[in-house]
């Protein structure tokens, strides 16, 4: 199966669709995010250096999210293929994903893009705050993540469309849960046939 970056702003449902095509496909789920939250709980050192990032909204340094990203890969259970939830998120990112993956004789896959308004985005940020007490999802913080991802991961876009693996999928377009996911399974099928 051909590994799979899931792509989106902040609370376009990247860890929802991944848990989704995880149990239809049995195939591993990285999220840099939880990774990081793990961290962060657990108190150590990179959880204290992580934390001063996540909590004002702002990208953990390239370097050190390479180096964890390569981390939690090698740590998978190889040949089922990967999903990337929340990495890459900047070109330099993405540049040291694929080299990475080609240097272990793997590619990038099939990258999917969920677009979503962002008025929509705060209300269902907005919601998970009262849900889950995500130290992260306030307004004020919300917003600068709105801010980072406008201008250092959208343009990623582009990238992945020059590699030609981008699959844009938008809430517009299918505007509930149940008709987003059947849309992504059937590509994925597709790509996988
Ligand atoms: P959602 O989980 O709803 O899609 P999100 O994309 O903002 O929202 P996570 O992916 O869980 O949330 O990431 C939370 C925070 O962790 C980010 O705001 C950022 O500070 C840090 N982080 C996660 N992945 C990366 C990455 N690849 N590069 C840099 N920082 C990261
Ligand atoms: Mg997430």
């Amino acid at each position: 199966m051909k590994n799979i970056i899931i792509f989106g702003a902040p609370g376009s449902g990247k860890g929802t669709y991944s848990d989704l095509i995880k149990e239809k496909y049995g195939i591993s789920h990285i999220s840099t995010g939880d990774v990081l939250r793990a961290e962060m709980k657990a108190g150590t050192e990179l959880g204290k250096i992580a934390s001063e990032y996540t909590s004002q909204g702002k990208l953990v340094p390239d370097e050190l999210m390479i180096d964890i990203l390569a981390k939690t890969y090698d740590a998978q259970p190889k040949g089922k293929g990967v999903i990337f939830d929340g990495f890459p998120r900047t070109i330099a990112q993405a540049e040291e994903l694929k080299t990475m993956l080609a240097e272990r004789g793997d590619s990038l896959g099939m990258m999917i893009e969920l677009l979503v308004d962002e008025d929509i985005l705060m209300q269902r940020l907005l919601n998970r705050a009262i849900e889950q007490g995500r130290a992260d999802d306030n307004e004020e913080t919300i917003k600068n993540r709105f801010e980072v991802y406008r201008t250092q991961t959208a343009p990623l876009a582009e990238w992945f469309e020059k590699e030609g693996i981008r699959n844009t999928f938008s809430w517009e377009q299918y505007p509930s849960k149940e008709a987003m996911i059947d849309a992504i399974f059937k590509v994925i099928d597709k790509e996988n046939a």
